[in-house]
């Protein structure tokens, strides 16, 4: 879809987007007529996700690779160039959880979270950047969470999207002067099966789990996929470029 400014067509990439969080802002963003490349580990876990965009007449290209390796992000990002079109949206949503209270998490967990969140959202800016510079337009979103403030059980993983906040204020200042914003949403709970996984570590069916987390949420409710959706929709509108540097938690409340 040609831009109404005129610098051609409107390409985002969204890792993680084989399910969950990331499967649902893929949807929302072919929604809102951009064409979409589907990122995950697995090329073939993505062919949902692509297939529920162009059944609905959207535009979407299923993508295998890993993040954490810039060299894979820099080949996926070439095929969107090619396939796609120059990429002007980055969503990082691509995650991993290896929860353990401090005194039993082992260095290779402590990396493996930073490998994704904060490597991963490193490799895919710096591969898809020089084409939002050229266009003069572009739109980051990283995926932060309530995590952050610091949660039990997630002293990596509440690091990592700690930093990415820091991270996406930087590339907010260092971007901006380009049309680039940076913004990140930071989630509170999101019923995926990140939060099922969550649910079977503490030993609580999910159900419960749910009902248990709903009571504790101003909104009583947990969230959903479509809920995260639609605050990327927006932030990554024409009419939101002079929102940047921002992280909107998106948590049925102040916080978590
Ligand atoms: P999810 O259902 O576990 O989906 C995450 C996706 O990321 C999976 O498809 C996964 O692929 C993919 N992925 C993992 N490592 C990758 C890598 N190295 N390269 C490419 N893709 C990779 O998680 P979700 O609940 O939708 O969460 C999405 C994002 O929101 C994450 O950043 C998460 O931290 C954040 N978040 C979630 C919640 C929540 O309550 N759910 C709350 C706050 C923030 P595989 O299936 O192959 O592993």
């Amino acid at each position: 879809m040609p831009n109404t400014d005129g610098t051609g067509s409107r390409t985002a990439i969204v890792t993680g987007a084989a399910r969950g969080i990331g499967a649902a802002i893929a949807q929302r963003l072919a929604a809102d007529g951009l064409s979409v490349a589907v990122v995950d580990l697995d090329e073939a876990a993505c062919a949902g996700t692509v297939e529920t965009i162009t059944s609905a007449g959207g535009r979407a290209l299923a993508i295998g690779a890993d993040v954490s390796d810039a060299t894979s992000v820099d080949t996926a990002v070439e095929r969107v160039v090619d396939e796609l079109g120059a990429p002007t949206v980055v969503v990082n949503n691509a995650g991993i959880l290896r929860d353990n209270l401090l005194f039993k998490m082992s260095v290779d967990d402590w990396d493996a979270v930073m490998a994704v969140h904060l490597r991963g959202a490193f490799n895919t800016v710096k591969a898809a950047q020089k084409h939002m510079v050229e266009a003069k337009f572009g739109r980051i979103i990283n995926l932060s969470s309530t995590s952050a403030l610091g949660n039990r059980g997630q002293v990596n993983y509440s690091a990592a999207k700690a930093g990415l906040q820091g991270y996406t204020k930087t590339l907010a200042i260092e971007l901006g002067k380009f049309g680039v914003t940076a913004n990140a949403i930071a989630p509170g709970f999101i019923q995926t099966d990140m939060t099922a996984a969550t649910a079977e570590r503490v030993g609580v069916p999910f159900d419960d789990f749910i009902k248990y987390s709903a009571e504790q949420i101003p909104v009583q409710r947990v969230g959903q996929p479509e809920d995260i959706a639609h605050t990327a929709s927006f932030l990554i509108s024409e009419g939101a470029g002079f929102v940047s540097g921002q992280v909107i938690y998106v948590a049925g409340g102040p916080k978590d």
